[in-house]
C-alpha cells in the first residue's frame, strides 16, 4: 500500500510516532479535499481550484508536522558547563503556529519558555522546535502550553518551569461570535514559579518588557 511521505517536512533526527505512520494515501486526502471544495459550494473541477487538493494536502503536511516529531528526543542532548548558572532562562516570543481540533482552525501567537536550570541546560533552538513540535498538531492551547512545561520538566529536571502562550483562535475569529483581537493567555507555572510569586511578577516583567 502507498502511503503519503511527509517525510520531507518531517524532523530527520526523530522517529515518527505510531500516530504519524497511519496516514491515509496522497489520493484519499486529495478526495476529502476536493468534498470539502463541493461542501463550500464551489465546483473542485473548477481549473482554478484544479490542483487545490494537492497543495492542501502537502499543507497539512507542514501544519500537522508535529506528529512526525519526538518532543522529548529534541531535549536529550543537554550541557552542563554553565559555571552554575541557576537563574531564569526565557526564550521570548516563540512563534505559534498550531490548529484548534475542535474546528480544524488556526491557531497563531506566541509562546514564551522559562526555566531556571539545576545543572542542565539545552540549546535555545531546541526550545522553539519543542513548542512547534506540540503546536503542529490537533490541539487545544491549554494542552498545548501544560505539554511544553512538562516535557521541558522531564528532560531537564530543572528548579522550575514557565509556559506562557498566547494565540488568537480562527475559530472565535472567523465564525461565531466572530470576534477579531481577542487573544487567549494560558500560563503553566511548576516548581520554584508555583511556589514563588516574585518570580513570577519578575518572569511577566521580562516578557512585558521584551513584547513591548
Ligand atoms: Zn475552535
Amino acid at each position: 500500500m502507498e502511503y503519503y511521505e511527509w517525510s520531507e517536512v518531517a524532523d530527520a533526527e526523530v522517529e515518527p510516532t505510531p500516530l504519524a505512520s497511519r496516514r491515509p494515501r496522497r489520493d484519499a486526502i486529495e478526495a476529502a479535499v476536493r468534498t470539502l471544495i463541493a461542501a463550500a459550494g464551489d465546483d473542485p473541477d473548477r481549473e482554478g481550484l484544479a490542483d487545490t487538493p494537492a497543495r492542501v494536502a502537502r499543507a497539512y503536511g507542514e501544519w500537522f508536522a508535529g506528529y512526525a516529531a519526538d518532543p522529548a528526543a529534541l531535549l536529550q542532548r543537554q550541557f552542563t558547563e554553565t559555571e552554575g548558572y541557576d537563574d531564569t532562562i526565557l526564550l521570548r516570543n516563540i512563534p505559534v503556529v498550531s490548529t484548534c481540533e475542535h474546528h480544524l482552525a488556526p491557531i497563531t501567537g506566541h509562546a514564551h519558555v522559562a526555566y531556571r536550570p539545576a545543572g542542565k541546560v539545552v540549546g535555545i533552538s531546541k526550545l522553539s522546535r519543542l513548542v512547534d513540535a506540540y503546536a503542529r498538531r490537533l490541539q487545544l492551547q491549554e494542552r498545548l502550553t501544560t505539554q511544553i512545561a512538562s516535557t521541558l520538566d522531564a528532560a531537564l529536571n530543572p528548579s522550575g518551569v514557565a509556559v506562557i502562550v498566547e494565540a488568537s483562535h480562527g475559530c472565535m475569529s472567523t465564525r461565531g461570535v466572530n470576534q477579531h483581537g481577542v487573544s487567549m493567555v494560558t500560563k503553566c507555572w511548576l516548581g520554584d514559579f508555583k511556589r514563588d510569586p516574585e518570580l513570577r511578577r519578575e518572569l511577566m516583567d521580562s516578557i512585558g518588557r521584551c513584547a513591548g
